[in-house]
């Protein structure tokens, strides 16, 4: 290995890593705990091809620390952390891999949570689940929550609404044009909030079968090629599916007002954020506005059972949690992703202080 991993753990403030083999079944994960001061960390898993465990390490680290400020910032009680599984979703999963890990879940003894991630699915942790008692997300039938893409879709349109507040005066979406790239789940359900409320849509994504689906349900979308997204004429571009959008390439072709999607890791890098404010566009901190999954997950766990008329009111406080954001934002002259760590970091400080009074037996 090539990675220093006391000095990346030092430079990222991470408490505890954890490499877990399993000789019967092949099992390679790393486990990193980020932070654990407001609460037990709480990340999903990830099953990826890496090419070496650096970058599987790194993955995880990188992870972990994104997780401890969306669940920070979310208002939840959880820290951040992250798993990641090395091998090839397609054809590397069994029974066995994912009890396997379980196993290793449950001997952090509730120290750390996990569900689903890129490469992973319910039926995934269905198996685990056989052995561990720290897991989030499972199918609705095996007493999960149920598809987090609903109250991410709803935190998206509260978000929406909070940035247009800023930047048109008013939070009323009727007659704004909207370009969304990506008519997955959650992009699908964007789309409904946002033709709800009078909004006219652009959309874009690379799968025929997708854009169908949401063009035979609404006729009234337009549909744009992939690549012309970035250059449409409209008020708010929508990025809902890949990370890494906004970027040198990608931010001169830009028209709109706002930036705000649910795409994890929009920035292709931080200063990024800082050319979009220095141009006067409104960026909604991915980790903030996407966080309604979450939300749904860590109300799972802290209300020990499921429902969703609290999740999505918990999920319609992104709009209060924006608007902060960008009041900071502006006092300080500062770009809105700096203010939302400020925000995430400031709240795991003072809960941090808290936490440190003796409150007898
Ligand atoms: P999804 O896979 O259902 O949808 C992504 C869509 O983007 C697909 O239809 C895909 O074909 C399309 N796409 C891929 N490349 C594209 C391109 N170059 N141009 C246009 N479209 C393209 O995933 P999802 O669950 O809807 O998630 C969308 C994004 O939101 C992802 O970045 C995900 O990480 C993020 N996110 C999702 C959730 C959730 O609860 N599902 C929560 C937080 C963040």
């Amino acid at each position: 290995m090539n990675v220093d991993i006391f000095k990346e753990m030092e430079d990222k403030n991470v408490e505890q890593i954890i490499f877990n083999y399993d000789k019967s079944t092949g099992l390679k994960s790393i486990i990193a705990i980020n932070d654990t001061t407001i609460g037990p960390a709480l990340g999903g898993c990830r099953m990826w091809d890496y090419e070496n465990t650096d970058e599987a390490l790194m993955d995880a680290i990188r992870l972990s620390v994104g997780m401890t400020y969306k669940c920070s910032i979310a208002g939840t009680n959880f820290g951040g952390g992250k798993t990641v599984i090395m091998g090839d979703p397609k054809t590397d999963k069994s029974e066995t891999l994912f009890r396997a890990l379980g196993r290793f879940i449950q001997m952090l003894n509730g120290r750390y949570y996990t569900g689903t991630d890129v490469g992973t699915t319910g039926e995934d942790f269905v198996h685990a689940s056989q052995e561990s008692d720290y897991l989030v997300g499972l199918p609705t039938e095996y007493g999960g929550s149920g598809d987090t893409a609903i109250p991410t879709a709803y935190g998206i349109y509260m978000g929406i609404k909070a940035a247009a507040k800023i930047s048109f005066g008013d939070d009323s979406l009727k007659d704004l044009t909207v370009a969304v790239q990506g008519a997955g789940k959650v992009g699908s359900f964007v789309v409904e909030h946002l033709l709800k409320e009078g909004a006219n849509i652009l959309i874009c994504d690379v799968v025929e079968e997708n854009l169908k689906a949401l063009t035979d349900k609404y006729p009234q979308v337009k549909v744009v090629a992939p690549d012309a997204i970035y250059e449409q004429e409209c008020d708010i571009f929508t990025p809902c599916a890949l990370g890494a959008i906004i970027n040198d390439n990608t931010i001169p072709k830009l028209k709109c007002k706002i930036v705000a999607g649910s795409a994890n890791n929009q920035l292709a890098e931080s200063r990024h954020g800082k050319v979009l404010h220095d141009m006067g566009i409104l960026y909604a901190p991915d980790y903030v506005i996407n966080s309604g999954g979450l939300i749904q997950v860590a109300d799972e766990l802290e209300m020990k059972n499921n429902n969703h008329d609290r999740v999505m009111a918990k999920t319609r406080k992104i709009y209060n949690i924006l608007l902060d954001i960008f009041e900071i934002s502006r006092k300080n002259n500062i770009p809105t992703y700096e203010a939302a760590n400020k925000l995430a970091e400031d709240r795991i400080e003072t809960i941090g202080q808290i936490k440190r009074k003796y409150v007898g037996y």
